[in-house]
């Protein structure tokens, strides 16, 4: 090979060096890749699910069971489980791996529409177990109702989730889809919680965020909560209800977002 032909491969391979991609960074992605690679992710969704359904028939047998704080003499109302939907029911990890940062909520309603969603491993034996067993299945997600250009709907946003839950194999409708900002809700999920549990005693919870689970959990709190929940309050509320943890209440991980990121101590 002459001079010139290696000073052509030279600027050949610094070219290709250039436009290529970055590659993902273990350290500053280590989340990401966690949840779109290991076997392990996948593993404990099917596990917690798994031990939500097993438990399942404990709770519809137990007519005092909620875990709803306030909720007793119950019993003849019907059962109920509420699930969160993103990170719960759906993963979002192909939007978080490829999203132009920051998040905006147009982003994600945009992705949304315009791909098949991927399933959280184990949810559709939960709900077709939970249906099978005449339990009602809530989804209480923080997806915000935003107009869209040229739709008369206030809230376009309540059917792509029930689309993306239809899309993983689980059928659902508006009257079992509650977002956020409708009827008067805000982000406080414990409000649509209550809302619920006047009608169905409500005997598990299942998500990704404390505040699937927990009134008052979030940093920058949403009426009717004024406290800021600081991380070490969060570790305290976690504390405080370890009886329920993996018996009616079933968290899934979720390293990629969610209200644990904003009580990173500064
Ligand atoms: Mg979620």
């Amino acid at each position: 090979m002459n001079v010139r032909c290696l000073l052509l491969f030279a600027i050949l391979l610094l070219s290709a060096c250039v436009t290529e991609a970055p590659a993902p960074d273990p350290m500053r992605d280590g989340g990401l890749l966690w949840v779109k690679h290991s076997a392990e992710y996948r593993a404990i969704t099917e596990q917690v699910y798994a031990e939500a359904t097993r438990d399942l028939p404990r709770f519809i047998e137990d007519t005092s069971w909620s875990v709803i704080p306030w909720q007793d003499d119950a019993d003849d109302l019907p059962v109920a489980v509420i699930l969160d939907v993103d990170e719960t029911v759906v993963s979002h990890i192909d939007f978080q791996l490829t999203f132009e940062r920051p998040f905006e909520n147009w982003k994600l309603d945009e992705w949304v529409r315009g791909t098949d969603a991927t399933p959280v491993h184990g949810v559709k034996q939960f709900v077709e177990a939970a249906r099978a067993a005449g339990v009602t299945v809530f989804f209480v997600t923080n997806r915000p109702c935003e107009p869209r250009d040229g739709i008369d709907d206030p809230c376009p946003q309540r059917q792509s989730t029930i689309d993306d839950i239809n899309e993983v194999g689980i059928s659902a409708d508006a009257e079992h889809v509650f977002l956020s900002e409708e009827r008067g809700w805000n982000r406080e999920k414990s409000t649509r919680r209550n809302y619920i549990a006047q009608t169905h005693r409500v005997v598990i919870l299942i998500g990704d965020d404390l505040g699937d689970f927990l009134p008052c959990a979030r940093t920058k709190p949403y009426a009717p909560c004024t406290n800021n929940a600081t991380a070490a309050d969060r570790m305290t509320m976690v504390e405080q209800h370890s009886h329920l943890w993996g018996n009616g209440w079933y968290i899934l991980p979720n390293p990629m977002h969610g209200s644990w990121t904003s009580a990173i101590p500064q």
